[in-house]
């Protein structure tokens, strides 16, 4: 997929003028928080259960080359194909060759990030062969000519009209204007996809290395007829979605499905272990999984390893300030909100994703609800130092952050420059009450007033309040 992270500034300009998202996103995101709430209500050991999880995925992350191998040598003794890939390009080129080699002229779908990763769908097309998204969101925003807004709703974006309007467009019977109605022709229209596709495109949620058994996580039921029907099945993974046993699965699922949507488990919850065995009922003749590093394996053992725990639920995304004004598209890439930020300067390298790690007011919020307990602030802060450090940024930026360096590190200046800059923004704000605009910072002014200070720092109200016994 082609990024356009680079222009994020723009990107943000143009998704803040959006009054539908703000009015589509405003809805979902009060419902998703709320359903994890609930969730976490329901399980008193959910805390414990994020510790765990994360010290599965750390001691995963730290064996890595094993489990992998591990996972490669169980598929084989299975009868499927493991691919090793290290970039997008050696990776789609690998499921092309399978799809030809199977003589494929269609084939369906399962959502999957990876495969956005990779462009797949784009480079399936040139060569002949069309794609099918049959994830309910995917396939709208297959129609639409888009990309997903977000890791599990990838059609959040759209409103019910954009949907009835685009189904009008491309199924020519009638405009539907209830969401039932709209449900049933689009699994009317896939289901007819699925028996015709020669090859069943899914991604995996976990690898499981002690079965090499590839999971996914699904409530619509249409991973398993894009796995189950067509000859050959094509798992595409990346490389750290590989845990050791089906216990570590059990334990990651009990936090996935809860931080992502409030369910306790999805609907469709399914391993898929080989090809079809001789007394199974159905099943795909050929398994293969094509697994990708993209450049992962060289962040293992660094400052930003922790990044590769994520098991993608969207929870930081739902919980972020940024991502429910600006929406997903905004990022500019496959990842988006918090997550987006912390891992796509990795994926596409830290000049070209500069300004992500900077959409965040470092809050913490993304860390608090992330089920594997990711240290998202701390990895941005990483990314924003780097950036820095490779001369990202305008010369004013750069010299603005030069100059606050300078008081910063030394604190008696510091503390000196700001109690008079607080006196004299006070003194001069007594009687606005609040500044519509001020030098340097028309940023912040250009959408929201700034309020006057009362005339002291936070550090002289700190220490007057301590002497005085009180919180400040
Ligand atoms: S970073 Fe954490 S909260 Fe965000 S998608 Fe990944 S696992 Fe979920």
């Amino acid at each position: 997929m082609k990024s356009t992270t680079s222009s994020f500034k723009e990107n943000v300009h143009s998704e803040l003028q959006n009054e539908n998202l703000k009015r589509v996103f405003g809805g979902i995101l009060q419902v998703l928080p709320l359903g994890r709430a609930m969730a976490m209500a329901n399980l008193p050991e959910f805390d414990a259960l994020r510790d765990q999880a994360r010290d599965i995925k750390n001691h995963t992350l730290e064996n890595l080359d094993f489990y992998l191998e591990a996972f490669e040598a169980k598929v084989i003794e299975q009868g499927g194909h493991v691919h090793w890939c290290e970039t997008h390009e050696e990776a789609r080129d690998t499921v092309l060759k399978i799809c030809q080699t199977a003589g494929a002229k269609t084939v369906t779908k399962g959502k999957s990030m990876i495969t956005e990763e990779m462009g797949l769908n784009a480079h399936l097309e040139a060569n002949g062969i069309e794609p099918i998204e049959t994830d309910m969101g995917e396939y709208i925003i297959q129609l639409a000519g888009e990309t997903p807004s977000h890791l599990i709703g990838p059609a959040f974006h759209k409103s019910k009209e954009e949907v009835t309007e685009l189904f009008y467009e491309h199924h020519k019977t009638q405009r539907w204007t209830e969401g039932e109605d709209l449900m049933a022709e689009g699994r009317k229209v896939l289901r007819e996809k699925y028996f015709a596709a020669d090859v069943g495109i899914t991604g995996a949620n976990f690898l499981i290395a002690e079965t090499g058994s590839t999971v996914i996580v699904t409530n619509e039921g249409n991973g398993d007829l894009t796995q189950t029907l067509p000859k050959v099945h094509i798992v595409c993974a990346s490389i750290e979605k590989v845990v050791p046993t089906l216990e570590d699965f059990s334990q990651l699922i009990r936090v996935l499905p809860r931080s992502a949507t409030g369910q306790e488990i999805t609907a469709y919850t399914t391993l898929s272990t080989g090809p079809r065995r001789a007394d199974d009922l159905d099943g795909p003749d050929e398994f293969h999984v094509v697994l990708l590093d993209a450049g992962r394996s060289k962040y293992l053992g660094t400052e930003v390893q922790e990044v590769l725990r994520c098991i993608r639920c969207s929870a930081c995304l739902n919980h972020c300030p940024i991502y429910s004004a600006i929406g997903g598209h905004a990022y500019g890439w496959v990842y988006q909100g918090p997550i987006g930020a912390a891992l796509d300067p990795l994926l596409l390298g830290t000049m070209e994703a500069a300004h992500l790690p900077n959409a965040s007011t470092l809050c913490g919020r993304c860390e608090a609800v992330c089920p594997v307990r990711i240290p998202i602030p701390k990895i941005l802060r990483h990314w924003r130092t780097e950036a820095h450090r490779q001369g990202f940024g305008t010369v004013g930026e750069r010299s603005g952050l030069a100059f606050w360096a300078f008081f910063a590190r030394r604190p008696w200046l510091y503390s000196l420059g700001a109690a008079w800059m607080m006196k004299a923004l006070g003194a001069w704000g007594a009687n606005r009450g609040a500044f519509k605009s001020l030098p340097f910072l028309s940023g912040w002014t250009l959408s929201r007033d700034m309020p006057a200070p009362e005339g002291e720092t936070f550090q002289s109200a700190w220490k007057k309040a301590q002497k005085e016994g009180r919180s400040a």
